[in-house]
């Protein structure tokens, strides 16, 4: 299923660069137009699991704009299992252009109001196929977070001082804490307001030997909630864009490169520091906003 995907590579912001403080993107959204970069990666070993496990289908969760849920209808299509969608909301959020894809890779999607949706359990338990095979909520998990250490070895990311991601659920920046050189500081960007709980759950993410990892998170940029995206974030977008042909996504991408932006500006990092950005994808979501809002997509 490989041969679908592209090259990762390596883009150097020269309006983020300075003499001696390179800031590169890996762009991991290189890898696919539709299928997310950190959710391919987080999906390895979930469909390895469920191969060795003899099952034959996959399920799992998400809303009308999930990349996860995209991302795994693809990579059950490529790896033979069937796929079911359990999203959340009623059919008309079904007209997304996301679920569309999904169901275009072969995904059933199935229907759960809020209440429902947020008791996965319930979901869970009223299928009791066994030829089923669960992955939580973005991959969350273990085996997510062993799928997402590969992210680090996709290009040579050997020479960087500082590593940024997006958080959502935490399980791209545990890979990396575990993929991590020593010296290496992981920094995750929190996309998610109130997220207070994060940082122990990617401490749990982190097998024992991991788990003293140093890694950091900030809050300061989640531009008002999950998926918010104020006027002010997509003038920026628009800017990275015209300045460095970066195209990044209103959920994750964006306010990751904002972020690494305004600390740059604020001095935030030391001297000779060399700063790698993980461009996990995630572009496909900018379809939920009204066209020509990006000159992009
Ligand atoms: C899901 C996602 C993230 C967040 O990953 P977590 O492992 O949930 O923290 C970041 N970027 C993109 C594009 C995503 O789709």
């Amino acid at each position: 299923m490989q041969e679908s995907l592209q090259n990762i590579n390596v883009q150097r912001l020269r309006s983020f660069s300075a003499k001696d403080m390179p800031v590169d993107v890996l762009r991991l959204d290189s890898i696919h137009p539709v299928v997310s970069g950190n959710k391919w990666f987080k999906l390895q070993y979930y469909l390895q699991d469920a191969i060795a496990q003899r099952k034959n289908t996959i399920a799992t969760f998400g809303g009308a704009w999930s990349n996860h849920i995209v991302a795994a209808a693809f990579a059950a299509k490529a790896s033979g299992l069937q796929s079911i969608g359990f999203i959340r909301g009623d059919q008309h959020v079904a007209r997304s252009e996301t679920l569309q894809q999904a169901a275009a890779y072969g995904m059933k999607l199935s229907f759960v109001d809020r209440e429902t949706y947020r008791d996965k359990a319930s979901v869970i338990n009223a299928h009791p196929d066994p030829g089923i095979y669960w992955i939580m909520e973005g991959g969350y998990g273990e085996l997510g977070s062993k799928g997402a250490a590969g992210i680090l070895s996709s290009a040579d990311t050997s020479s960087y001082t500082h590593i940024l991601c997006a958080v959502g659920t935490g399980t791209m920046l545990s890979g990396l804490v575990r993929a991590a050189l020593p010296g290496q500081n992981i920094m995750g960007i929190s996309v998610l307001k109130n997220n207070s709980g994060i940082e122990a759950a990617i401490r749990s993410l982190l097998g024992s030997a991991q788990r003293h990892q140093p890694f950091s998170i900030n809050h300061d940029y989640h531009f008002g909630g999950y998926a918010r995206h104020p006027a002010e974030l997509i003038r920026f977008m628009i800017g990275l864009w015209e300045t460095e042909q970066l195209p990044t996504d209103i959920v994750y991408t964006s306010k990751l490169l904002f972020a690494a932006r305004d600390l740059l500006l604020k001095n935030h990092f030391p001297m000779r520091a060399r700063i790698l950005l993980v461009h996990s994808g995630g572009l496909q979501g900018n379809h939920s906003l009204p066209p020509g809002t990006l000159p992009f997509l």
